[in-house]
Parts: C-alpha cells; structure tokens; sequence
C-alpha cells in the first residue's frame, strides 16, 4: 500500500495543500489564540493533517490532538470481529470529545474515506455498527450540532476515493483530478483564498438576509416527479456561510459551501419528491429515490437502487422520517457545474438544492442559542440520530416562497436564484 500512496500524494499540488490548510484554520475554523484542536482523519491525509496542524499552531493552538481511521483496519473488523462487536462503539473516546468540547476545544474533520468501503460488508452489520457509533457520539455530536463550538471539515483526495470518482483513470491522474476539484470547491485556487472567502460569504449573507426578512410559511418545490410543500418552522432562521458559534466564534463549518439552508417544520411537510442526484450512503448508492410525505412524515418510499437501505435509515427512530433540513443552492454552483459526482455528501449536496433526513440545527431558529429542546420541538424542529441530505434540486426545478397569507414569490426559477 505504501507505493501507490507515495504516487498519489505526489499528484497532490502542495501550494494548493498548504493553501487549504491555512484556509481551515484561519477561515473555516478561526481557531483562537490557546484554543485546543481535536482533529480526526483518515491515515491517508496525514499529508494535510501535518499541514494543518502547523498552522493550528501558527495561530496559537493550545494543544492539537489527531485521531486516525484507516480503511484496511475497518475492513478487517467486518472480516474477523466477532458479532457482538457490531453493536458496540468506543464509548470513552465519544466521552472524551464531548469533554474535550465542553472544555472550549475546536473540532476538525478530514473527509475523504473512500465511500464505497463497505459495500460488500453484511447491511445488517453496517447499520448496527453506526446505530452503535451514533448513540456513543451523540453527546459529542449535540456539541457541534447545537453549534457550541467552532467546527469545520475539509477534504483530502484520498487515492480510494479517488478511484471511485474517476474510475477510467490511473489512480496519480485520479488523485490528482480529485485534488484540483477539491481545491477549486474549496476556494484555494486563487491568488488570496481568504479574500475569496470573505466575498463568498458576504454573497450566501444576502441570500439569507433576503429569507429571513420574507419571513415565509412554505416553499414549493415543482419539477419532474416533485411536488413538494415544505412548512418552514415557526420562528426559522436562514443561515449561510460564516455563522457564529455559542462560544462567539464566526467560523465556516463546511468546506465547501454554497447553500444557505434552514429548519422545516417536521409536521408541516406535504406531497411526492423525487430525488434529482444518487445518494451515497455508508457504502451504498441509493438513486432515483421517490417519496410521499403525509403531515411532514414520509408514508412511501421507493429507490431505483438501493430501497432496502432506504428503509432501514427511515426505520432508525421515529424523526428518522421526517425532515431536519431544507437548503438552497443555485444550479450554476461551481460544484454543480463540474458535472462530477463526488459520492460524499459534503460536496454533492452543494451541487444542488437538498432536503434532509431527520436532525435539525438549533441554530436556524430564531434566539436558536436560547431554546429548550422541549421549544425547539414545539416550533417545530425534528430530532433524530440521523441527518442525511439528499438532492432534489436541478436545472428543471422552480421554486416558489409561499407567505403565511398564502401571497407567493418566486425564489428560484430552473435552478436559479429568481
Ligand atoms: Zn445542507
Ligand atoms: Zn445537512
């Protein structure tokens, strides 16, 4: 394994590499001065974990502590673990992070696994696995989704994952055909990446202002099989790019990001929906996914591929069938227009407009910080182990904003902003 790896980092530009690193500390993370830094990674993106942590440094990290995930090791867990293992998690290091939060540490997550590394593997065994690894994670988890602390994740072009976006090529050009997309969605193929960011995020502010002063009841989603009317939350608040943090840090937690993106009422949700790109899903692609929701809960379900999976993720809890999620995202989107296929969620869903499955984000509600759980659920926020976005926007969709007095306007029209 070590040649090919060796090949492949070589066809990862290292301006551009460093260029990313200094964007996730300075601009998707703003990492403060004696701030901690838990990282984690997988094994193949130590060439960027080292760059990162340099800068986490530069900036004054207090301490910077990494976790590595490798794929060959995850794979032979599914080969030889016995069946008890499946249902269980490493408790201790969930309880750790969540610690390591509570206590003012920033998070930071690689992406890049390969998606399709346990395609082969038992579902049964897979869900298992992560219904275990949820609920150990969920205390850690609520610290980033409530958006306590300050939190990113970026990408690293890992060769596996390479492979499965070009499949035609030999894995160096893979790598590095990978690489320059990751780069170009990241905003770090430009001369001042930070200034880029700052006007991006100032565009995504004036969409989201423009939302949030509508004050609307619904959007209506129409376009080939959808015919959709999602309720937005009573007291809902757009958001999009660099947001603030509870501890008062304004970071951009996705790297890429081109939605901006708010809570939908979990009873409040009417009519069919066809899914408009495949979904990747923890080693399955589930594609061409149709559903009907009844009062905001799903009461079809059916996918050209992958439905068994399907059925099981809306099985998972009872929020696990309603929505968490919706987010706009124009059809021009530079991740959209590169016409690739990432089968990783963090890119594709800002390909394209996308609803998803279960967890809302506390932090689009109005005074967000402030609310109860108990307030969240009664303006409406769905809670549930999952959240999984899936695309249903595309050049052929429109969109109308519909006003609690039933008045509408145009929000999108063939995948544009109107
Ligand atoms: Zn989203
Ligand atoms: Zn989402």
């Amino acid at each position: 394994m070590n040649a090919p790896l060796q090949s492949a980092h070589a066809a990862v530009d290292p301006a551009k590499l460093e260029k990313l690193a200094e964007v996730a500390i300075k601009v998707g993370l703003q990492l403060r001065r004696g701030q901690d830094l838990v990282m984690t990674a997988p094994i193949a993106a130590l060439p960027l974990v080292r760059l990162i942590t340099g800068h986490a440094y530069m900036a004054g990290a207090g301490l910077v502590t990494t976790f590595y995930t490798d794929e060959e090791a995850t794979l032979a867990r599914y080969a030889h673990a016995p069946d008890e293992s499946f249902d269980r998690a490493s408790d201790w290091l969930y309880e750790g992070m969540a610690k390591a939060f509570a206590n003012g540490a920033a998070r930071l997550a690689i992406a890049g696994d390969n998606p399709m590394l346990l395609s082969d593997q038992d579902p049964q065994k897979v869900a298992r696995a992560n219904r275990a690894n949820s609920k150990a994670y969920k205390p850690a988890l609520a610290k980033i989704s409530n958006f306590d602390i300050n939190w990113n994740i970026v990408s690293y072009p890992n060769p596996s994952w390479a492979r499965q976006v070009f499949p035609d090529h030999p894995e160096a050009v893979a790598v590095e055909k990978l690489a320059n997309a990751i780069f170009a969605a990241s905003r770090v193929d430009v001369d001042d990446p930070i200034a880029a960011w700052e006007k991006h995020n100032a565009d995504l502010r004036r969409r989201s202002t423009w939302l949030n002063e509508e004050r609307l009841a619904a959007l209506h989603f129409t376009g080939p099989g959808t015919d959709l009317t999602v309720g937005l939350a009573d007291g809902h608040e757009w958001h999009g790019g660099a947001s603030t943090a509870k501890n008062g840090i304004t970071c951009n937690p996705n790297i890429p990001t081109e939605e901006v993106f708010t809570t939908p009422h979990a009873l409040r949700v009417e009519g069919h929906v066809r899914s408009t790109k495949p979904l990747s899903h923890q080693g399955t692609l589930i594609d061409d996914i149709q559903v009907r929701f009844e009062a905001g809960r799903i009461v079809e379900a059916r996918a050209s591929r992958g439905e068994e999976v399907l059925k099981k993720v809306l099985d998972t809890d009872d929020g696990a069938r309603r929505l968490g999620e919706v987010a706009l995202v124009p059809h021009s989107s530079p991740i959209s227009a590169s016409g690739i296929l990432f089968y990783n969620t963090l890119f594709d869903e800002n390909a394209s407009c996308h609803i998803a499955l279960g967890q809302c984000y506390s932090k689009c509600f109005l005074n967000g910080a402030s609310l109860s759980d108990e307030q969240i659920r009664a303006q409406g926020g769905n809670s549930s182990l999952i959240h999984i976005d899936w695309m249903i926007g595309s050049g052929e969709v429109d969109i109308d904003g519909v006003r609690a007095d039933d008045s509408r306007v145009p929000v999108m029209r063939k995948g544009e902003w109107a």
